[in-house]
């Protein structure tokens, strides 16, 4: 630890750094800065930085606000784009009380807690994330709704456009940042695009994810566009997912690998499927977090909207990916819920909870979905047993209010205030008149 802390203090010296960003997420998953002076920096590795948590959306309640941002200096990482004069750097922050306990509502504690539930049983979990988001003109958007870039699809190659350039700039940057990314393209929508990232230990990919989202918004104001990863910003075209791929490992070795077990899926991940199936629907709420989440669940688009798992299926809730016999440590599920605006630390840990607790109860994977489930009516869903998943965020609080796997992994604080927060997002919404209800109302009515 040490040698950390002092490589980047030499560092920032060497380099000639000016500001050092301390960075941490609240329960919603936006990210919180604050730039020390390069001479604060080692009080804020022996001491921490003290913040007034209350002013931070989840974090506190108002008599206990005061707390501290500890930084990892593992994370120092100088950010590409401000360039080399005064250069910037960053560090993830890990935040206490101020008698060193940790924040139980920090939402990077949350992961760690449930990371190390993990590894007592003797799992370390991996993720890659494939990142979809939205390349659009402008923030500002007139009736019809906003303005995407190009009007192109998926893996088409737009020479000369925006989304190009846009990925080989973004690319370069995470990498320059220690962030391997395997694929971009262009997506199915007009202005989508995609980003995957290699796999990386579940918390490192977190925190590769608040790095994600801000590389990608810096480099569109960059190239005078706007990013976003709001899960569905144009009607009718695709919304924009989260899927990711997990793992377990156990020491070296691929938990989820069976050589000869059909399609090569050990026991282990057969039930940690079986565990993502059974609580999806009560941890949606935080994997689809916001009213528009449930916009892109439930328009089709290859986003799921039932309960289901299958083998190479984009129908299905879980998918498991066709790998190499051969190549059995790249063993791994897809799940298809969560979408870009979740937040990855609340996200993950629910995820992971889910997984383990069929591990753990021993819980049966039911047959694998082999037919197209959206194409079937509800009486035959019923009938082959693919659940839904809640159709609107004001089901997804529902279901997760009486979610004991939620309260448990989330702990009592972030708990009541993923959902008050929610709460109030579904009455906000519930009081609007839409330009829908206008159009298709007022005249008729
Ligand atoms: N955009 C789709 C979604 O919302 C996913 C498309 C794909 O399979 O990559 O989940
Ligand atoms: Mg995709
Ligand atoms: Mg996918």
């Amino acid at each position: 630890m040490d040698k950390q802390r002092d490589f980047v203090l030499r560092t920032i010296e060497e380099r000639g750094v000016k500001f050092v960003r301390l960075w941490f997420t609240d329960v919603v998953g936006t990210l919180k800065s604050v730039a020390l002076a390069p001479a604060e920096v080692e009080g804020a590795f022996t001491e921490g930085l003290g913040f007034d948590g209350s002013a931070i959306e989840g974090l506190t309640r108002a008599y206990e606000s005061d707390l501290l941002a500890h930084p990892d200096p593992t994370t120092f990482q100088i950010l590409p784009w401000r360039g080399e004069i005064d250069p910037t750097a960053r560090m993830f922050c890990d935040i206490t009380t101020p008698d060193g306990e940790p924040a139980v509502a920090d939402p990077r504690n949350v992961l760690k807690r449930t990371l190390e539930k993990a590894a007592e049983a003797g799992f370390t979990f991996y993720t890659h994330p494939e990142i979809e988001f939205y390349l659009l003109q402008s923030a500002r958007f007139g009736d019809g709704g906003p303005e995407p870039v190009d009007s192109a699809g998926y893996f088409d190659n737009v020479p000369g456009g925006t989304a190009h350039d846009f990925r080989r700039r973004a690319v370069r940057m995470l990498e320059d940042l220690g962030i391997s990314v395997e694929f971009s393209h262009h997506e199915a929508g007009p202005g989508q695009n995609e980003i995957d990232l290699r796999y990386a230990d579940a918390l490192t990919m977190a925190d590769n994810i608040m790095t994600f989202r801000t590389v990608v918004k810096e480099v569109a104001i960059e190239q005078g566009v706007y990013a976003t990863f709001m899960p569905k910003p144009l009607a009718g075209h695709p919304g924009s997912g989260m899927h990711t791929h997990m793992s377990l490992f156990e020491g070296d070795a691929n938990a989820f690998y069976e050589a000869g077990a059909q399609y090569q899926l050990s026991k282990t991940a057969r039930k940690f499927i079986a565990g993502l199936l059974r609580h999806a629907p009560e941890i949606s709420a935080v994997t689809n977090q916001f009213v528009n989440s449930y916009k892109r669940l439930w328009s089709g688009d290859e986003a799921p909207s039932y309960v289901s798992w299958g083998h190479n299926n984009r129908s299905a809730l879980v998918r498991v990916p066709l790998y190499k016999p051969n190549k059995g440590q790249s063993a791994r599920i897809e799940y298809r819920a969560i979408d870009s605006a979740a937040n990855p630390y609340l996200a993950y840990s629910l995820m992971l909870a889910a997984g383990l607790k069929g591990i753990q109860e021993d819980y049966e994977l039911p047959p694998e979905a082999t037919e197209d489930v959206w194409s079937l009516t509800d009486a035959e869903r019923k009938a082959l047993g693919y659940e839904a998943l809640p159709s609107n965020l004001d089901e997804a609080i529902r279901l997760m209010e009486s979610s004991e796997l939620a309260a448990e992994t989330l702990g009592e604080q972030v708990f009541e205030n993923v959902l008050r927060n929610k709460r109030q997002e579904w009455v906000g919404y519930r009081a609007q008149v839409t330009p829908w209800e206008l159009r298709s109302n007022l005249e008729l009515l």
